[in-house]
């Protein structure tokens, strides 16, 4: 998506191990009208497909996702890192260890808004190592039911995630693919 590549290289920030910062209209002040723009892109990319259900992780795949879902006139339901004294039991869970954090989190699904006859699409801001993506997956196998693919926002497509989930034969879109983060230049994949 050429608005969302434009902006990575106006306000993207390349820290040290291969993180892209994009606090600026992503991860912590939002931008709406490129949220809104990529809601549309993947409706676009995953349409008549019978989807049924968006899952995403909170906090930074709720946009995203929320805007999609809005495309698609679907609900949108995000995985929880932190335990709820209002959510309980009744959960599907799994582990999932954090890139950014370096830490493990449990993430957990109400049993109540998934079953076994939705068709989910997975939506997520970053994908690196895949854990987040996979993650999600795994709870999906739990609640048996079936994958549409997954939608990624910034792909950064020298790291394992990507190709790991292609090789499971799921549908991958991501609507930025960076090739390299080197000396703090942001490369992307259909770049020369
Ligand atoms: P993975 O689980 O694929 O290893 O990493 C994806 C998750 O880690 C995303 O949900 C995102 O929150 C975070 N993440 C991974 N790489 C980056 C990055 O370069 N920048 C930011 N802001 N988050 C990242």
């Amino acid at each position: 998506m050429k608005a969302l590549e434009e902006r990575i290289k106006q306000d993207g920030v390349v820290l040290s191990g291969d993180v892209l910062k994009v606090d600026q209209f992503l991860n912590h002040q939002m931008d709406p009208d490129l949220m809104f723009e990529m809601g549309q892109e993947f409706a676009h990319l995953f349409q008549n497909q019978g989807i049924t259900k968006i899952l995403t992780v909170e906090s930074s795949g709720i946009a995203p996702a929320i805007m999609t879902g809005l495309q698609m006139h679907i609900p949108v339901v995000f995985a929880r890192k932190h335990k709820s004294l209002t959510l309980t039991d009744n959960l599907y869970s799994s582990s999932v260890f954090s890139f950014t954090k370096q830490t493990e989190n449990q993430i957990t699904v109400s049993q109540k808004y998934i079953s076994t006859d939705d068709k989910v699409l997975i939506i997520d801001d970053f994908l690196a190592n895949g854990q987040a993506v996979f993650g999600l997956i795994d709870i999906a196998k739990q609640a048996g039911i079936e994958l549409a693919g997954v939608g990624i926002v910034i792909e950064k497509s020298f790291q394992p995630g990507a190709d790991k989930i292609k090789a499971q034969g799921i549908q991958l879109e991501s609507l930025a693919r960076i090739k390299s983060l080197t000396d703090g230049k942001v490369t992307f994949m259909d770049e020369h």
